[in-house]
């Protein structure tokens, strides 16, 4: 019988998921693993080839498992884990959803673990040990591009998550002076941002919402740096090895700093940070702190300790 696995539902979530689903792969083969998840991010994910089955979050039936491993911590996933069958039903407490599961796990304080340590904890509930990861495979685009940053000043979260405009411009504008191109990204909803920002440096485009994910992280692959909001693009590019500066406002990056080889999180948190609010009630202080120099500065120190990288 198959072991099933419930992913996250959203993209950096999943990135940080991913020690969880290569340790249970470890473990079962590929085809002991069935997956349950949205369809974008399963075809993102597909490449690495961990699963045997995937099915849409919205397929009426999971197929009945000997283990199902529920990382969403909704009551609807722990109960579409019950109804299925599944005899262990490996899960995070909370959410009035304890006694769908067999094996309910506390989660400590959030950034007192890594997020995705609480996750691999799932998968060595599960029996299950960890192994390295391996980068996202990922289809550089045939087009040559030269030296290139990716940008990315959206964040779905809120304004919590996003520094100013003109930091952004700002570091477009330095790294276009060292001869690197800019390329502003992020979802359809960031577009208005991301074309603002591009309006301000020169030779910048944006292509917000003109990329697939697989297309956004080939474009990442090829890139010499991004420098992005905490949001699921600064997952994806840390997750195909590019250097990646992520910077955080509200939310902590002791719980969730993107996972790569080449990343650095720029800070200035208050001392009542983080408060995960999507939005800020005092002017966000912890934004606005955070100077175009102190990116550039964690930007200069990427590549010099990784000047072979992309
Ligand atoms: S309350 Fe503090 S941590 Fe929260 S958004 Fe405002 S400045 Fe940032």
């Amino acid at each position: 019988m198959p072991l099933l696995v419930r992913l996250p539902n959203w993209l950096g979530d999943l990135l940080m998921a991913r020690p969880m689903l290569h340790a249970l792969r470890a473990m079962t083969g590929a085809q002991g693993l069935v997956v349950v998840g949205p369809r974008p991010l399963l075809d993102l994910l597909a490449p690495e080839q961990l699963w045997d089955r995937a099915l849409d979050r919205g397929a009426r039936e999971w197929p009945r498992a000997e283990v199902a491993v529920v990382a969403p911590p909704s009551f609807s996933s722990a109960w579409r884990a019950w109804t299925s069958g599944a005899r262990r039903r490996i899960g995070f407490r909370g959410e009035w959803r304890d006694a769908l599961l067999t094996d309910a796990l506390h989660r400590p304080p959030r950034g007192e673990s890594h997020l995705s340590r609480e996750y691999l904890a799932l998968a060595q509930r599960a029996g299950a040990s960890e192994v390295p990861l391996p980068a996202l495979p990922a289809d550089r685009p045939a087009e040559a591009l030269g030296a290139c940053a990716v940008l990315a000043p959206g964040a779905v979260y809120g304004p919590a998550k996003r520094w100013p405009e003109a930091g952004f411009i700002e570091v477009g504008r330095a790294l276009t002076a060292r001869g690197i191109a800019v390329l502003v990204c992020g979802a359809q909803g960031d577009a208005p941002v991301c074309e603002r920002v591009a309006a301000g440096i020169p030779g910048a485009r944006s292509l917000a919402g003109r990329t697939s994910l697989a297309e956004q992280a080939g474009l990442c692959a090829a890139a010499a740096i991004a420098v992005s909001n905490d949001s699921g693009l600064a997952h994806l590019a840390a997750a195909v090895g590019c250097r990646t500066v992520t910077v955080f406002g509200s939310t902590s990056s002791a719980w969730t700093q993107p996972l790569g080889p080449h990343v650095r999180v720029v800070q200035q948190a208050p001392v009542f940070a983080p408060c995960f609010q999507r939005t800020c009630a005092i002017g966000l202080p912890c934004l606005t702190r955070i100077e175009a120099g102190h990116v550039l500065a964690a930007v200069d120190a990427l590549f010099a300790a990784s000047p072979e990288a992309a």
